[in-house]
């Protein structure tokens, strides 16, 4: 059988070079694993095992395999870089971040809030002070 005439397929995906076997053309993960991306594999490999991704990629419909592949290369990267929280770790801080700003929000609110009820009081005061002239300039055109 020989290969078809595609780039690519010329060199074995990622995943069958890593596992040192023949890429053949119904191979699973090589629409997801190409040959210029061999860390993703290795990663993905080391924390999932090649066994357990081909399992589950064999259980998804062909349309969820690559969101399936993307989130499990993430995963596999965080992994990686922080053993202990893996992407658990970056997901609090952005929650923590996001907790941050909400807090950061509502006070830039209740201080501009402070500064609209201000910007009443000021004109309310303004058109009193007008008042009290012009009544005052009234008396005294009157004495
Ligand atoms: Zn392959």
């Amino acid at each position: 059988m020989s290969s078809s005439s595609s780039l690519s397929s010329n060199s074995p995906c990622a995943a069958c070079k890593f596992l040192r076997r023949k890429c053949q053309p119904e191979c699973v993960f090589a629409p997801y694993f190409p040959p210029d991306q061999p860390q993703k594999f290795a990663n993905v490999h080391k924390v999932f095992g090649a066994s357990n991704v081909t399992k589950l990629l064999n259980e998804l419909q062909p349309h969820q395999r690559e969101d399936a592949v993307n989130s499990l290369a993430y995963e596999a990267d965080m992994r990686l870089r922080d053993p202990v929280y893996g992407c658990v770790g970056v997901i609090s801080l952005l929650q923590h971040q996001l907790r941050q700003l909400q807090m950061d929000l509502s006070c830039a609110k209740s201080e501009l809030s402070k500064y609209q009820n201000l910007g009443g009081m000021i004109f309310i005061l303004s058109l009193f002070v007008s008042i009290s002239v012009i009544r005052t300039v009234r008396i005294s055109r009157v004495k």
